[in-house]
C-alpha cells in the first residue's frame, strides 16, 4: 500500500466522476454487506501495480448550511490532514475562480504535496487557451483531464506517485502489539473507554506517533500484552468538532480500521442498532478484519434477568452478516467488564493471525466431504482435492477443485461452517478462495 490520496475541488467541477473514474471496477463489485458500497467517498485504488487509497472529500459535506468556501476549506484541512498527495480539481470551462485561488494558498502553505488537476479538457489535441491560467495558481505544471473520457488520468496518477513520500509512515511498534480500532458512532462512548483504560493505574500508558501527523495512537501494556489503540488522540483530548458530521468520522473510522488487526465495534446499549453501526462494520468485515462487538453504557439499561439474552438476540440479527464476532457487553463509565474486552481482543487476535497446517485442513476437507456429500450437476460431481492456508490476517483458504462452476455457494457455506465448526477461528472472518486444478 502506498499512501493516500485526496481530490479536493469546488462543487461541480468533476471530483466524484474522478474518483469514480480512478477507482473504477473496483468499486462495481456488488457486495451485500450494508453500508460498504454506498458511500463511495474512501476506496482502495490501483494504479500500474500500486495500491492506494483515494478519498473524494467532496462527498463529505458538512450539516450545516456552510456557504461553499467554508465547506471547502474544512475538506482541504481534512485532506491536508489525512493524505500524504492532494489532487486540487479545477475546471476548464469556468477558468480560475476565487476560491480556486483560495484554496490552492491554503495547500501551498501546508506543504503538503499537490497535484493540480484541470478538468473537462474533453477535446483532443490543442489545449483550450483558458488552459494556461491555471500556472497562476502557483502549484506547478496543470495536467489536463477529462474524468468524463478518461484521458490523462495516467499522467495525473503518474504526477501522484512522484510526488508521493517514499515510505509513507513507517509505524514502529514491536511486532507483538495488537493494534485496536475503536470505532462506533459519535456518543456511543468511545472517548469515555479510551479515556477510562488511560486512567487505569494498572496500565501503562504512552502517546505515539500514528501514520499521519494528526493520528496520533496511545500504546497500552496490559497483563504482559501490549496493545496500540489507533487514532485516539483526538478522542482522549475530547476536542471533537470534527466527529460531528457524520461522514467524517465514518471515513475516520474507515481509515483506523485499515491500519487495526481488531475492531472493537462500539454500540450504544441505550439506542441500540443503528444505520452508521452497520455501515463501520461492514466496512471492517470486508476489509477481513477481526472484530469485537462491544455494548456499551450497560449500566444505563433497566435490566431484568432476560435483558440480555433478549439484547443478544436483536443484536445477533442485526450483526448477522458477521455471526463469527463475539459481544461484550461494557460500561466504560463503570469499568465494568473492560477486562473480558481485552480478553476478547487478545483471543480475537490470537485466531485472525492463526496457521493451520495443510495436513489438518486435508482431514478436515476429506471428513466434511464425506459426511455431505459434493453436489453434482449433469452427471458431472464436484470433487474437492486439497485445501491449504494461503495466509492469515484473516485466514485465507485455497481450495482446489475440479469444476468451478460445480462449488455451489451452499456448499462453500457449509465448508465454511466446518471450518469453523473444527477450528473455531472466533471473531474474525475467513476467505476461501476456489482454484481448478492446474489454475
Ligand atoms: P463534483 O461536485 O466535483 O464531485 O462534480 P461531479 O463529478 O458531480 O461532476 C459535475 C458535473 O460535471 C457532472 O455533470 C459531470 O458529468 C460533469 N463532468 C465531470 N467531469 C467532466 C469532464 O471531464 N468533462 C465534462 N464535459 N464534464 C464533466
Ligand atoms: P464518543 O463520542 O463515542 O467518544 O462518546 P463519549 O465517550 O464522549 O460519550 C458520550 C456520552 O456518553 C458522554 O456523556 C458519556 O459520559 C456517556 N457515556 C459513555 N460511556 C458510558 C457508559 O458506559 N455508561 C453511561 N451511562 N454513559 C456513558
Amino acid at each position: 500500500m502506498r499512501g493516500t490520496v485526496a481530490i479536493v475541488g469546488r462543487p461541480n467541477v468533476g471530483k466524484s466522476t474522478l474518483f469514480n473514474r480512478i477507482v473504477g471496477k473496483r468499486m462495481s463489485i456488488v457486495d451485500d454487506t450494508p453500508g460498504v458500497t454506498r458511500d463511495r467517498i474512501y476506496s482502495k485504488a490501483e494504479w500500474l501495480g500500486k495500491e492506494f487509497m483515494l478519498i473524494d472529500t467532496g462527498g463529505i459535506e458538512p450539516d450545516s448550511k456552510d456557504i461553499i468556501l467554508s465547506q471547502m476549506r474544512m475538506q482541504a484541512k481534512l485532506a491536508i490532514e489525512k493524505a500524504d498527495v492532494i489532487v486540487l480539481v479545477t475546471d476548464v470551462t469556468s477558468g480560475v475562480t476565487a476560491n480556486d485561488s483560495d484554496v490552492a494558498a491554503m495547500l501551498l502553505k501546508s506543504g503538503k504535496p499537490v497535484v493540480l488537476c484541470v478538468n473537462k479538457c474533453d477535446g483532443i489535441g490543442d489545449l483550450p487557451p483558458d488552459f494556461y491560467e491555471f500556472y497562476n495558481l502557483g502549484l506547478g505544471e496543470p495536467i489536463a483531464v477529462s474524468s468524463v473520457h478518461g484521458h490523462g488520468t495516467g499522467d495525473l496518477l503518474d504526477a501522484v506517485f512522484e510526488k508521493m513520500p517514499e515510505e509513507g509512515g513507517q509505524e514502529n511498534y514491536s511486532e507483538d502489539a495488537i493494534k485496536v480500532a475503536v470505532i462506533g458512532k459519535p456518543n456511543a462512548g468511545k472517548s469515555s473507554l479510551i479515556n477510562k483504560i488511560a486512567g487505569e493505574e494498572r496500565m501503562i500508558v504512552s502517546n505515539i506517533a500514528g501514520t499521519t501527523r494528526d493520528a496520533v495512537d496511545t500504546l497500552i501494556q496490559k497483563d504482559g500484552q501490549e496493545y496500540v489503540f489507533i487514532d485516539t488522540a483526538g478522542l482522549r483530548r475530547k476536542s471533537k468538532v470534527n466527529e460531528q458530521i457524520e461522514k467524517y468520522s465514518v471515513l475516520r473510522a474507515y481509515m483506523a480500521v485499515d491500519r487495526a488487526d481488531v475492531c472493537v465495534i462500539m454500540i450504544d446499549a441505550t439506542e441500540g442498532y443503528t444505520e452508521q453501526d452497520s455501515k463501520v462494520a461492514g466496512y471492517a468485515h470486508e476489509q477481513g478484519k477481526a472484530s469485537v462487538i462491544a455494548v456499551n453504557k450497560w449500566d444505563a439499561v433497566e435490566k431484568d434477568g432476560k435483558t440480555m439474552q433478549e439484547f443478544l438476540k436483536k443484536l445477533e440479527a442485526d450483526f448477522s452478516f458477521m455471526s463469527y464476532a463475539p459481544f461484550v457487553f461494557i460500561s466504560a463509565l463503570t469499568g465494568q467488564r473492560i477486562d473480558k474486552l481485552f480478553e476478547q481482543i487478545k483471543y480475537t487476535y490470537s485466531q485472525t493471525v492463526r496457521r493451520i497446517s495443510t495436513g489438518t485442513l486435508n482431514d478436515m476437507l476429506a471428513y466434511a466431504t464425506a459426511r455431505v456429500q459434493p453436489p453434482s450437476d449433469k452427471g458431472k460431481r464436484l470433487k474437492l482435492y486439497y485445501m491449504t492456508q494461503a495466509s492469515a490476517k484473516p485466514p485465507t483458504f485455497v481450495i482446489f477443485c475440479n469444476d468451478k462452476e460445480l462449488f455451489h455457494y451452499s456448499y462453500q457455506r457449509y465448508i465454511e461452517n466446518q471450518i469453523r465448526e473444527t477450528f473455531g477461528l472466533d471473531g474474525t472472518p475467513i476467505r476461501i478462495v476456489i482454484r481448478e486444478r492446474g489454475e
